[in-house]
């Protein structure tokens, strides 16, 4: 297991960040004094640093992924006193590329063999794109539907939902969603961000869009053929 972490900011900049984090850190950047800026570099820098080193203290697979969603949830009482829009039943954000870890692929693929169902038809469909394919920026059409998403829109793995389905969280109406990704304003939650960030940054976890790595995941253990 590698249990190398950034200890310094310079250490992890060239990793990866989530795009709200760069553009959170752009923005500062231009607004702040130089010295406020690095202040708050610093502080980012080891709260990041903070969220690595915990992940990587426990296995790899489900146990960080675990880890991961817990982290994800208190990271996200940070902004429990903003009403959102996100309500049961919505599944806009359901059609769209989510990027999961190959420690969650192996949550969601434990869910499965546990006997949660899911598309079988579409997971092979989807698997077959690349990450950032055209396809996902249809909108809300049925080949973009989860393979989750039961057909009452609701998320079928819940509790084991990714930490990048967990995080989106919105203020505006919830019909924008499903009619377009320009009216939508997500909530920023800086420390979702900077968890986000440290769990795709590490160096022994593969990450790509769900199917994809949920096929491999089931391949793998050979409850797909
Ligand atoms: S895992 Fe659940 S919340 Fe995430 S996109 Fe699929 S159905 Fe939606």
């Amino acid at each position: 297991m590698d249990r190398s972490h950034p200890t310094e900011f310079s250490d992890f900049c060239s990793t990866i960040w989530t795009e709200r984090l760069r553009h959170f850190l752009d923005s500062r950047k231009r607004d702040l004094p130089k010295e406020h800026f690095e202040t708050l570099r610093e502080a980012l820098g080891e709260r990041f640093s903070q969220y690595q080193r915990l992940l990587l203290e426990v296995q790899s697979g489900e146990p960080r992924a675990l880890l991961a969603l817990h982290l994800m949830n208190e990271a996200l009482m940070t902004v429990a006193h903003v009403k959102v829009s996100c309500a049961s039943g919505c599944a806009g954000c359901c059609h769209l590329e989510v990027e999961i870890t190959e420690d969650e692929a192996e949550l969601l693929a434990c869910a499965v063999q546990k006997g949660v169902p899911f598309d079988a038809e579409r997971l092979s469909l989807q698997a077959k794109r690349s990450t950032n394919a055209p396809e996902w920026n249809t909108g809300a059409v049925s080949e973009n539907r989860c393979v989750f998403l039961s057909e009452h829109n609701l998320c079928r793995v819940y509790e084991h939902r990714p930490l990048a389905c967990r995080k989106l969280l919105v203020t505006s109406p919830k019909e924008n969603c499903t009619l377009s990704q320009q009216s939508v304003h997500p909530v920023p939650v800086l420390e979702a961000e900077l968890l986000l960030s440290a769990v795709l940054s590490l160096s022994n976890t593969k990450k790509g869009h769900l199917a994809a790595m949920l096929q491999n995941a089931l391949l793998s253990d050979g409850t797909a053929s």
